[in-house]
């Protein structure tokens, strides 16, 4: 029997003492506060069982995580026809890059770069009667928890400072790929960003990828194929400039957010959320790639 406690403690043990913790997301003012001694990992098995280990149970910004959400819901609203919209291949370059999408003519090469994640919210603004309460509604029922919540002090934090988001959104409006307005698709996506979470409800909301489109009570929101793609694009694309690095080292699908979460999972097996806050160069948690890396590797537990 694998003694999964013992080894969340170890990996814990193991990478709290560490210097180097990276540095804490310093373009949204709100995220800068937060204190980067933060290090919280929680695992959920498919089967049910959950361990804890540090702070798993503080909540946190969880930022482009949410992009695999809003992703979800768009998919599951208007199905193949999103592809219209976007690409699904990695882009190899920041999550804030935008040569790219001027040399492809607005079409964002994944629904998980800011690009790709800023049509995926026009998408939901055209499709949702209220927007931001169904999908948070969404969310909550994912996790089947209605303590879910956006964070409206980062949502305006990001907004005074998203100068990068609102250069890509005009390019995509200009290009066409925008059927709403500029300033309502960014408010819907820093909005999105800003929910709170912490990780034993990442690994909740997960869940549903990890079980072939069912959530953890049971109720079926995606199909198991659509889940099969969306497993593909977080493998291929969810850490931007450094998937091949985490496919690499932790070899799972996941996300990442620059408010230091990670959340990954192994089908049919289990979900794992990380938090700590300070991020590498690519804008992904220094100390939470690492946790992953030895989880799996302890625990011989990958997709490949
Ligand atoms: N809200 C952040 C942004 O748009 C999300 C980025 C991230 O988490 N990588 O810049």
């Amino acid at each position: 029997m694998v003694d999964y406690q013992e080894i969340l403690d170890e990996i814990h043990e193991s990478l709290t003492n560490v210097k180097d913790k990276g540095e804490v997301a310093g373009y949204i003012p709100e995220l800068a506060n937060v204190p980067k001694e933060k290090f919280g990992i929680h695992l959920q098995l498919i089967t049910g069982e959950n361990y804890s280990v540090g702070d798993a149970s503080e909540k946190l910004s969880i930022q482009s995580i949410s992009k695999v959400l809003s992703l979800a819901k768009a998919f599951q609203l208007v199905g193949t026809n999103l592809w219209k919209r976007m690409d699904v291949e990695p882009s190899g370059n920041p999550f804030n890059h935008l040569s790219l999408l001027e040399m492809e003519n607005g079409i964002p090469r994944n629904p998980l770069i800011n690009s790709g994640a800023i049509v995926v919210a026009d998408v939901l603004l055209s499709n949702l009667e209220n927007p931001k309460d169904d999908f948070l509604n969404f969310v909550r029922q994912l996790a089947h928890d209605d303590t879910i919540s956006f964070n409206e002090t980062v949502a305006e934090s990001e907004r005074l400072t998203g100068y990068n988001n609102y250069a890509a959104a005009n390019l995509l409006k200009s290009y066409g790929n925008l059927e709403n307005d500029v300033d309502d698709v960014l408010d819907f996506y820093f909005y999105q960003c800003s929910i709170m979470m912490d990780c034993k409800q990442l690994t909740n909301a997960f869940y549903v990828f990890a079980n072939k489109g069912r959530c953890i009570h049971d109720q079926e929101h995606l199909t198991a194929s659509q889940v099969k793609r969306i497993n593909a694009i977080m493998l291929t694309c969810g850490f931007y400039d450094e998937a091949g690095e985490f496919a690499f080292e932790v070899g799972l699908p996941g996300k990442s957010g620059v408010g230091g979460g990670i959340v990954a999972l192994l089908p049919q097996c289990f979900t794992i959320a990380t938090w700590s806050p300070g991020l590498n160069p690519q804008g992904n948690s220094y100390l939470g790639m690492q946790a992953l890396e030895q989880f799996t590797t302890k625990t011989k537990l990958s997709i490949f």
